[in-house]
């Protein structure tokens, strides 16, 4: 049985996923805006990844029955300075979702909810994966930022990028 203490902040995480979405959104649309479709088009596919996130929290809470609640988002960045800012933000933003997994994870740990443990295992298996994506790409494209042929190509790369709902 999940405490109201854990629903709460199951919860709080539903919506948080929600709120990466948007974060990643925006992103995209500086992208878009610097003639970077590539980028971009990784940035929209990433929004995506957060809503299919944020409904397995959806899911999982229904299935446990408990009541989902949507809340207010706070506003996001919209402002960069450049594509590295961007790749940054992106990272900081990884390493939050991280903490809060890891809080929500000993929350279940202390409760010795079993459910709860097992859903969160696929998050944090799936923060390791999202906080060395965005690692990889902050070192690439720091040793590439003064050359616009290299950017180009990464622009190109990431091009190809396209959703796909992560396998159970
Ligand atoms: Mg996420």
């Amino acid at each position: 049985m999940i405490s109201e203490k854990l629903h709460v902040k199951l919860n709080d995480q539903l919506n948080f996923e929600f709120y990466s979405a948007h974060a990643y959104l925006a992103m995209a649309a500086y992208c878009t805006e610097e003639n970077y479709d590539g980028f971009a088009n990784f940035f929209l596919v990433q929004a995506e990844e957060e809503r299919f996130h944020a409904m397995k929290f959806y899911n999982f809470l229904s299935d446990m029955g408990q009541r989902v609640t949507i809340a207010e988002f706070p506003s996001v960045k919209n402002d960069f300075t450049s594509i590295l800012d961007v790749f940054q933000t992106a990272l900081h933003h990884e390493k939050e979702v991280t903490r809060r997994i890891y809080e929500l994870s000993d929350i279940a740990l202390d409760e010795r909810e079993h459910a709860t443990m097992a859903f969160l295992k696929w998050f944090i298996d799936e923060q390791i994966e999202e906080e060395a994506t965005f690692d990889t790409l902050i070192a690439k494209i720091s040793r590439i930022e003064n050359d616009p042929n290299a950017v180009f190509m990464l622009d190109e790369e990431l091009a190809k990028r396209t959703f796909v709902a992560p396998a159970e």
